[in-house]
């Protein structure tokens, strides 16, 4: 299979930009369908243009564009068991560490900087290391400035919900489309076996007193956002034994608080951390009780399921983080904003798009016509662009997708150390790509050697790098086909 002519690479690389650039005004692309639209039917449009260029709004285009969090909002107003805050937490609930902490000013300098790099920028997230509405000085200044210089890009934040509604009507005033609540309980009870201690109207409070609070002002939160057409997403962490279940009733208290989406993420715990539940060994759910609670939770609100629980200062298309290329030391000290790049990707991004969502649409009909009543769980090693398209060795995360007769999904990720580095492989680190992969059925990917592909095989793991560079929805109904004894259909190149 030949790599397609308008690729991944192809957009985002500096040596063919001009090429690029010349293809978009050109209108002239390798899209069947050029022009047509990515909205899914069932969607209103106002919402979709909202989401449509948001990778965490829209699952679809996590495959195309790229979110940055800067990292202006140390302090927090509440205490999670899951964080330390020595060694850095954000609202998302990865406790990863942030390199430096950022004043608006330099905020503004480095989001600039990440505009003019990275065209698939679309999205300006505060989400930490702290509260970005308890640190509401910080937040505001940074949004401002950078909405002057760079109007079109998306604005978010991230809070546990405590401060929220002192500002929602500041965030509406900014254009602050998306919003994201960390909310792990409904129950007080629940909650006071997750958060200690909050800070609230100049005084601490503990136990079940502080939890009713943070309860009704998360929903009260919730309930003023909606009310004013601002999309919220809910980040609930899953903690085994302390809220899992407990997770469905607030799935449908936050649905019927019109929230826009739930995001269960699991909880990361890990002694060296230093946070509460490392230390105490609550552990965190597997990937497939995760995937197990989310398939519960499926009727209910709609469930976010491509969530990479990311770095305060993260950069990049969720796939693969670029922050560490993006340090203040890396940054000029005079930034200024050119939009040509971001603009250019846009134009082939739409006619690439189209092209994708009818390539899906007709692979979802193949498998429900299979009427095979089986399920297919698949790994795709992919970079972006919605493509088979990353080498198995290179992969750092597997996006799962599962096919059966309702269709092909989206059901999560996993997480790997890369295996092959330098051009060598470490057989201690296959057997932890292979561990994180189990369950699956088969792997899909770019390229696979002959040691890993004969690994995976004997795990009862397949791998196949014959749809290296098809859509991924492609690829799948093909295997599906296959395997189920339909025609499968012709690749997508
Ligand atoms: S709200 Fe976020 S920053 Fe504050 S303690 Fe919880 S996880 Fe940490
Ligand atoms: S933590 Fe999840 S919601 Fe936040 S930017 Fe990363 S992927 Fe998006």
């Amino acid at each position: 299979m030949s790599e397609p002519m308008i690729s991944l690479e192809s957009l985002t690389s500096t040596k063919s930009f001009d090429q690029l650039l010349a293809t978009a005004k050109s209108g002239g692309c390798a899209s069947s369908s050029c022009g047509s639209s990515a909205k899914p039917d069932d969607m209103d449009s106002a919402i979709w243009e909202k989401i449509k260029d948001h990778p965490c709004f829209s699952e679809e285009a996590h495959h195309y564009f790229a979110r940055m969090h800067v990292a202006v909002a140390p302090a927090c107003n509440i205490q999670c068991n899951y964080c330390n805050r020595k060694y850095d937490c954000a609202n998302e609930s990865r406790p990863g560490v942030v390199s430096e902490k950022l004043t608006p000013e330099q905020a503004l300098r480095k989001v600039m900087a990440v505009a003019n790099e990275v065209p698939q920028l679309s999205v300006l997230g505060i989400a930490g290391p702290g509260d970005a509405c308890y640190d509401w000085t910080k937040t505001k200044a940074t949004f401002e400035q950078v909405a002057r210089e760079i109007p079109d890009i998306k604005l978010c934040i991230s809070t546990n919900g405590l401060a929220l509604p002192d500002h929602v009507a500041e965030l509406a005033d900014m254009n602050v489309d998306h919003v994201t609540i960390t909310i792990n309980m409904v129950d007080p009870e629940v909650g006071a076996k997750i958060y200690p201690w909050i800070f609230y109207d100049h005084r601490r409070y503990t136990g079940i007193e502080a939890t009713q609070i943070l309860h009704k002002r998360q929903m009260l939160g919730l309930e003023m956002l909606t009310a004013r057409g601002i999309l919220t997403k809910i980040n609930s962490v899953m903690i085994p034994g302390i809220n899992d279940e407990h997770l469905i009733e607030v799935n449908k208290w936050v649905k019927e608080r019109g929230a826009f989406l739930h995001n269960v993420m699991p909880l990361i715990s890990d002694p060296a951390h230093g946070a509460y539940y490392g230390l105490t060994g609550q552990r965190g759910p597997n990937a497939m009780e995760l995937k197990a609670l989310q398939d519960r939770l499926e009727g209910g609100a709609k469930l976010m399921r491509h969530c990479r629980q990311c770095r305060a200062d993260a950069v990049g298309l969720l796939v693969s983080d670029r922050g560490q290329e993006f340090t203040l030391d890396q940054i000029p000290g005079e930034v200024t904003y050119d939009a040509s790049k971001r603009e250019a990707y846009r134009e082939v991004v739409a006619r690439e798009r189209g092209d994708h969502v009818a390539a899906k649409s007709a692979a979802t009909g193949m498998v429900k016509a299979a009427g095979s009543g089986k399920s297919l769980l698949v790994a795709v090693a992919t970079k972006g662009g919605g493509r088979v398209n990353e080498h198995f060795g290179h992969s750092k995360e597997f996006q799962i997708y599962e096919a059966s007769p309702t269709g092909i999904s989206f059901v999560g990720h996993r997480k790997v150390e890369q295996y092959c580095l330098g051009g060598w492989g470490e057989d201690a680190t296959l057997d932890g790509v292979i561990a994180a992969l189990e369950g699956i059925d088969i792997v899909l990917c770019a390229k696979i050697g002959d040691c890993p592909k004969d690994q995976l095989t004997g795990a009862g793991i397949r791998a196949t790098d014959a749809y290296g560079y098809d859509y991924i929805e492609t690829a799948i109904s093909a295997l599906y086909t296959a395997e189920f004894g339909v025609e499968p259909l012709a690749a997508t190149t």
